[in-house]
């Protein structure tokens, strides 16, 4: 669909011009056309009156049978040489004229004094200056034919406008006493007049431009007045109304809007002020009750903190207490293992043994966290070559492995130099290699693999053991989480707190952890450290 875009002063100001141009120039056409008319209305009018008298004139000429002029007076001037009708009187001798004689008499007088010309034009005239010219044959032919009572025409006669206008004669009974060959009732010719219309012309041109120019000044006015109407009732008060908007959005709440333009525009304002003053004042109150949820916050914030130390110093108190006395049970449990002959006590000591051993790995991994978290754990980073101490391990947990008939296998590489705690680093790849043989079936293998990538050093610990599901190798790495997996159909049994160590230790050496699938079947566990700089 179309979209007309732009700003609201350019679409009111397009539409006002659409609308408005096109009908002011449509009135200003059409009174340029009726004036026009009117002026030619004016004109054919006074050619009407003139020509009805000249026809009067004629008439009455012609029913007199003729006019008898002193030959020597001015007005008998010219009248022509075609009759001898010639009448002595003791005034003098008179000249008989004919009506189309009195008509040429009158043309030329009217000629001479510059008002207008007119004469007689026959189809057949005795007179060969009577002859009709080519607007006189038209007018005939179309008297004659068409049965029309007039004739006009515009036309330019040595560079001046002139209107000539007919209308036709009829051959009456007079006539027939002269004109032999005529039949009454039927056109005998045309009476034609010349009436200057220069000045009609010139009239009307001045009057197009008159109306032209207060057509573009009435157009000009109005769009102006429009244009600032706009500006100042809708396009101002709607720019105060987004500088005030604005405001608010900023947290700027005026109390008293004035946006002005129109009592409309007013009410806006006073609306807006009100909003602005319950927005404030809500607000006030949000503000104060956050600012007291956030100190009952802190406070519960402060306690649980409190509480976090308070149990991390319990457990590290308890988890430390608890190792001398495990290590004596176990001790203990060494020596009666070693002394002690029959089976069935055997039996006892070895479950026994083995519940110890988890009670000296809950203790220890207890005792790891708590330490770490609570920051009192002295770090020793220093330059070491993982490389190296991947190997040493592989080499002590080898037993461990081959216990489980599993192979340790190292991918070759340099020296990998890192900047790590090696004890505590150690301690990492230990807890993944543990896992990574606790979770991986009989038979098969641990690879292992060092990559140094940019900055950092990569090592890889890759089982082929029963996987970790997507949703779970975030939550791993977190205390406490373990998932029911295992590569021999064990409950996994550990504390969940092995992991969770790894990803402390490693952070505390900017390094990061994660777990990947190995292509189906096992786990990728990776972490990365800091290549020590050279
Ligand atoms: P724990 O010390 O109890 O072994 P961890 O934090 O080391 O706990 O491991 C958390 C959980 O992650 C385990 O319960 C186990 O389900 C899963 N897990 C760890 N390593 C592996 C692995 N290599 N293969 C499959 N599951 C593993």
């Amino acid at each position: 669909m179309f979209r007309f875009k732009g700003s609201l002063q350019f679409k009111f100001m397009s539409a006002i011009i659409c609308i408005v141009v096109p009908l002011l120039g449509i009135i200003f056409l059409w009174q340029g056309v009726t004036e026009e008319r009117q002026a030619w209305t004016q004109v054919i009018n006074q050619a009407r009156v003139l020509t009805r008298q000249i026809i009067l004139t004629r008439q009455w000429v012609s029913d007199s049978q003729g006019l008898f002029l002193r030959q020597d007076t001015p007005g008998a001037q010219g009248g022509g040489k075609f009759y001898s009708d010639l009448l002595t009187t003791q005034r003098g001798v008179m000249q008989r004229f004919t009506p189309s004689m009195v008509t040429k008499q009158l043309s030329l007088y009217s000629y001479r004094q510059n008002l207008y010309r007119f004469r007689l034009a026959g189809i057949a005239p005795m007179n060969p200056e009577n002859r009709p010219d080519e607007f006189e044959t038209a007018a005939i032919k179309s008297f004659a034919q068409a049965a029309n009572t007039e004739y006009y025409s515009l036309a330019d006669h040595n560079g001046e406008a002139v209107f000539q206008y007919s209308v036709p004669l009829y051959v009456d009974e007079t006539c027939l006493s002269c004109h032999k060959n005529y039949t009454s009732g039927t056109v005998s010719g045309c009476l034609s007049i010349h009436l200057p219309a220069q000045h009609v012309l010139d009239s009307l041109s001045r009057g197009k431009i008159t109306l032209f120019m207060s057509a573009l000044a009435l157009i000009v006015l109005t769009v102006m007045t429009l244009y600032f109407l706009v500006h100042y009732l809708v396009l101002r008060p709607l720019g105060t109304l987004e500088a005030v908007a604005e405001g608010i959005s900023r947290g700027e709440f005026p109390a008293n809007i004035h946006i002005g333009g129109s009592h409309e525009m007013n009410r806006v304002g006073q609306a807006l002020s009100s909003m602005s003053a319950k927005l404030e004042e809500g607000r006030n109150r949000l503000e104060e009750e956050v600012h007291k949820a956030t100190s009952d916050l802190a406070l519960a914030n402060e306690e649980l903190k409190t509480l976090d130390r308070l149990k991390s110093e319990f457990l590290a108190t308890m988890s430390h207490e608890l190792r001398s006395p495990l290590t004596s049970i176990r001790g203990g449990l060494d020596y009666l293992r070693r002394t002690e002959s029959a089976p069935d006590r055997q039996n006892y000591l070895h479950i026994m043994d083995k519940n110890v051993s988890r009670l000296t790995h809950l203790v220890t991994d207890i005792f790891d966290i708590t330490r770490i978290e609570a920051k009192k754990i002295d770090w020793n980073f220093a330059a070491a070559d993982m490389a190296e101490l991947v190997g040493e391990i592989v080499e002590i947990m080898g037993p461990l492995a081959q216990e489980h008939g599993l192979r340790l296998c190292v991918q070759p590489s340099g020296p990998m130099v890192a900047l790590a705690d090696v004890e505590r680093i150690e301690q990492v790849i230990v807890n993944l290699t543990d896992n990574a043989i606790k979770y991986s079936p009989n038979g098969g293998a641990v690879d292992f693999a060092l990559q140094s990538e940019g900055n950092e050093i990569r090592i890889q610990v890759r089982d082929h053991g029963p996987g970790i599901p997507p949703g779970d190798r975030e939550a791993i790495f977190k205390k406490f989480h373990t998932t029911p997996s295992s590569g021999r159909g064990e409950k996994p049994g550990g504390t969940g707190l092995g992991l969770a160590i790894c990803s402390q230790i490693v952070r505390a050496h900017g390094g990061r952890i994660w777990v990947e699938d190995n292509e189906g079947e096992g786990s990728v566990f990776t972490f990365t450290l800091p290549a020590a700089k050279e």
